[in-house]
């Protein structure tokens, strides 16, 4: 089909019926527009830059067609046929996981390299020869320069999430791969915004790149409601506002974001703590954890995930009821990530961001970039009057106490006097048993 007249089906983008069977499978109806623009491009044997965010579709965007090109020939020991670079390895695991979904109907073979995972079985896999190789930039270079693998024969290169690579410092380690690949190869790169190493490096490592962009996520989903709550005390109150509205919500699953891993884990503590059932997940935990930990909130045995933004970028988990934001991210961007994580696949979901004055300035970044103003809500009052009519039914009860006290001690004084006043009169009158009916009580 000539690209120039783009179909909206998914049969008419040049897939085989393998590839349709399998995405239809999956539950896809119809193409997203990353999808319609990257797949008969990368068919037809072009590099692509694809300015397109994380929630796009692109995975299969170059999935997809990656799958078609690998379809003919076959693997040879060691040397991989195809290469897709990720910042993470939580999006690396993910992108696996699409791979094999997409690809259950060809015998293609995929290894992962990725830290923190075992050497021994990823090493077997390439041993044997792989026709992908999905892998973090660190790992893939450290098992290059002890001559596990050879990257010769790579037609075809995917550079994901590439302004992310930037944020982490990774450049340099892909001009490295870059340098190490066949010229001839195919190259599809994607970031979701263009910051000017990215494009410098599109241009030297590009042959006459197809530009790509889609809308960016600038408008959330409908499906997510955005609220703010300005917090004007301290660290403690923020906690508590927290979990104020944990508990006040209806909170089904949630991620808790904070912009650094410190703060990840004494939060996390502090909500087991106040018997929430959560878990930190952050860039310094072993790769074992981290896997395990997001296993357990995707089946449910763990409700409040508390994370970072590098740990929990591009995850996909379906029907989360809440997003917090318990810190505003400096980045714009960052936040649009962040809320796109709730209100996925038409399900309603809630994102919630607890500001202090000091963050104003980041507030009104995200909200000149989202094109309108946050909602603001006075939750943080309302916590806040909740602790003072606690405090005032505390007080309230320590007064009646003090008051009881009172009357006792006053009772028993009374008490004490009358009967002096009795023995006195008694004493006086000399009347013992014989007090006239009119003195008595
Ligand atoms: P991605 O941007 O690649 O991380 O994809 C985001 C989500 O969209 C994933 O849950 C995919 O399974 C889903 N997805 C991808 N393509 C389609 C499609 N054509 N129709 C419906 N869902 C899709």
């Amino acid at each position: 089909m000539p690209i120039d007249k783009i179909s909206d089906k998914f049969s008419d983008l040049g897939l085989s019926s393998e590839v349709l069977d399998a995405v239809r499978e999956a539950g896809y109806k119809n193409p997203t527009p990353i999808q319609l623009k990257s797949i008969p491009h990368l068919l037809e044997g072009k590099d692509i830059l694809g300015i397109a965010q994380t929630g796009t579709g692109k995975t299969a965007g170059f999935t997809l067609p990656m799958i078609e090109i690998l379809a003919a020939g076959r693997a040879r020991a060691r040397m991989p046929r195809s290469l897709i670079l990720e910042p993470t390895r939580e999006l690396a695991a993910q992108v696996a996981e699409n791979f094999s979904t997409y690809g259950k109907n060809h015998k293609l073979t995929m290894a992962l390299l990725i830290g923190g995972v075992s050497f021994v079985e990823q090493n077997e896999k390439l041993d044997r020869g792989v026709d992908v190789l999905i892998a973090t930039p660190g790992r893939l270079l450290d098992q290059f320069e002890r001559g596990r693998i050879l990257l010769a024969d790579i037609k075809l290169l995917v550079v994901d999430e590439a302004d992310r690579m930037l944020d982490m410092g990774f450049i340099p380690d892909i001009e490295k791969v870059m340098n190490l690949l066949p010229y001839t190869r195919q190259t599809a790169m994607f970031s979701a915004t263009m910051p000017s190493e990215v494009q410098r490096l599109a241009d030297s490592y590009m042959v006459n790149p197809i530009k790509i962009e889609v809308a960016p996520e600038k408008i959330a989903a409908e499906t997510v409601t955005q609220r703010l709550y300005i917090i004007d005390g301290g660290k403690l109150e923020k906690q508590n506002t927290l979990l104020h509205l944990i508990k006040k919500e209806n909170v089904k699953n949630a991620i808790v974001f904070c912009n650094r891993k410190r703060d990840v884990r004494t939060l996390d503590q502090a909500l087991r703590k106040s018997g929430l059932n959560s878990q930190a997940l952050h860039g310094d935990l072993p790769q074992s954890i981290r896997t395990d930990t997001l296993e357990k909130f995707r089946v449910g045995d763990i409700n409040v995930l508390v994370a970072s933004d590098v740990a929990a970028r591009g995850l996909d988990i379906n029907e989360m009821s809440h997003v917090f934001n318990y810190d505003v991210p400096t980045n714009a961007d960052d936040y649009i990530h962040r809320i796109g994580r709730t209100g996925r696949a038409g399900k309603r979901g809630h994102a919630i961001t607890l500001s202090t004055l000091e963050d104003d300035k980041y507030v009104q970044q995200i909200e000149q970039n989202i094109g309108h103003k946050l909602k603001k809500e006075k939750i943080a009052n309302e916590h806040k009057h909740i602790k003072r009519i606690k405090n005032q039914a505390k007080n309230l009860k320590g007064e009646k106490k003090r008051e009881n006290k009172t009357n006792k001690y006053h009772n028993k004084v009374n008490k004490e006097k009358e009967t002096n006043i009795q023995e006195k009169d008694k004493d006086t009158l000399g009347m013992g048993d014989h007090i006239p009916a009119f003195l008595q009580k």
